[in-house]
């Protein structure tokens, strides 16, 4: 029997969060435009009109990746769903996947490889340091076996930027299919899917694209492709299954789309307005721009004497963490950044717990006003 209280319908109010200001890991700030798009009137997931837009969509995150694959769509999930799809179709049990690890996210993309039953030969690097490729080689050398590179290429946990394009390179000279984890570097940082060799990239619609939070673009090359449908086992996910899934996204052979999943219609929109703006503002400048920001707000940070975590060379402009001062309250800092200024800054994770703070420039998020904002009122704070 249920408690009374629980048989009467509960009265709240419709909640109305105030605006904050979000320069944490995620999620970023979202353009107006995309949360106006979110807005318009949902129409049915098989409506000619919103085939058409869904086409429009993938050609967008085409261009997002530099990547002319086929099997190029959003998982109707966030970017953990996007990492998991990427481990579930590709890797078979037994398998054997060299795992870099340089963060919390590396640490997750070894978990997934145990969980499908194969076998995570882990490179480790230290916190803060981006994957060492000489590590990478010798690793490769050493399990001629191996058949899969997996490596986090903006690892948020750090603010670390892996060379991406050597390791794949190093990948597929060494006879492995790269997984790359580009959740945060998308739309922030180089990233060429096809001249760098990539066969599986994932990402995240919350961070450098300012989208609402909840999607996670993922692109497989030709080689990806094959390895899914030569497949000895079934992919044990029905919902993440990528070659059902296409049966939606539509297919290079023309035929018509059928009902896998309800898709997520307005985050869809949302998506495609974010992408949009992306192209409208050019791939290569949205990169220029988050390293112009980046620099004015290391210039900012130093000149507060706060340290970054990462070295310079391999500092991520959209995930700057930086060590928190000597007897400085983290956690006091924090909610008087989001009380007295609406702005969220992000908490140290893991190994940086309690020691870093993450503070993001991201998408929309990249702009001068935030960086003024943010220095003034750590200025104030810190006293
Ligand atoms: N990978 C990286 C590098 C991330 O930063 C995140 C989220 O912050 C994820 C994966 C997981 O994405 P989500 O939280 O959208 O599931």
């Amino acid at each position: 029997m249920l408690p009374a209280q629980l048989l009467q319908a509960p009265e709240v109010h419709a909640f109305n969060p105030p605006r904050r200001i979000l320069m944490g890991p995620g999620p970023s700030d979202v353009y107006p435009q995309v949360l106006a798009a979110q807005a318009r009137p949902t129409v049915g997931h098989l409506d000619p009109l919103f085939v058409g837009m869904m086409d429009e969509l993938k050609r967008l995150i085409q261009y997002a990746f530099q990547t002319s694959n086929e099997m190029t769509l959003a998982v109707s999930a966030p970017g953990s769903a996007g990492m998991e799809a990427c481990f579930v179709n590709l890797v078979e049990p037994g398998e054997k996947v060299i795992v870099c690890r340089n963060g919390v996210f590396g640490e997750r993309m070894r978990q997934n490889v145990e969980r499908v039953g194969a076998v995570a030969v882990v490179v480790d690097n230290l916190w803060g340091e981006c994957v060492d490729p000489h590590a990478v080689e010798a690793a490769l050398r050493a399990h001629p076996d191996a058949k899969f590179l997996a490596f986090v290429h903006a690892e948020t946990s750090t603010g670390a930027l892996s060379d991406a394009k050597t390791l794949c390179r190093l990948a597929r000279e060494h006879g492995c299919l790269s997984i790359v984890d580009a959740v945060t570097s998308l739309g922030g940082v180089e990233l060429r899917v096809d001249d760098w060799g990539i066969d599986a990239i994932y990402s995240g619609s919350q961070k450098c694209l300012s989208c609402v939070p909840g999607l996670s673009p993922l692109s497989f090359s030709p080689a990806a492709v094959a390895k899914l449908r030569s497949r000895k086992t079934q992919v044990q996910s029905w919902f993440l299954d990528q070659s059902l899934v296409m049966g939606y996204w539509g297919s290079d052979t023309g035929a018509k789309r059928s009902y896998h999943h309800t898709a997520p219609v307005n985050a869809l929109y949302a998506l495609h307005e974010s992408l949009r703006l992306l192209a409208l503002e050019g791939l290569q400048q949205a990169w220029r721009r988050h390293a112009e920001m980046h620099s004015v707000l290391r210039l900012g940070l130093e000149r507060l004497g706060l340290e970054f975590v990462v070295e310079e060379a391999a500092r991520l402009p959209q995930l700057n963490a930086v060590y928190i001062p000597e007897g400085v309250d983290d956690a006091l800092v924090r909610r008087r950044l989001l009380n007295d200024y609406n702005l969220e800054i992000g908490a140290g994770l893991g190994a940086l717990a309690g020691k870093a703070w993450r503070i993001g420039l991201m998408g929309y998020g990249a702009r001068r006003e935030n960086i003024s904002l943010c220095l003034r009122a750590l200025e104030e704070v810190l006293g």
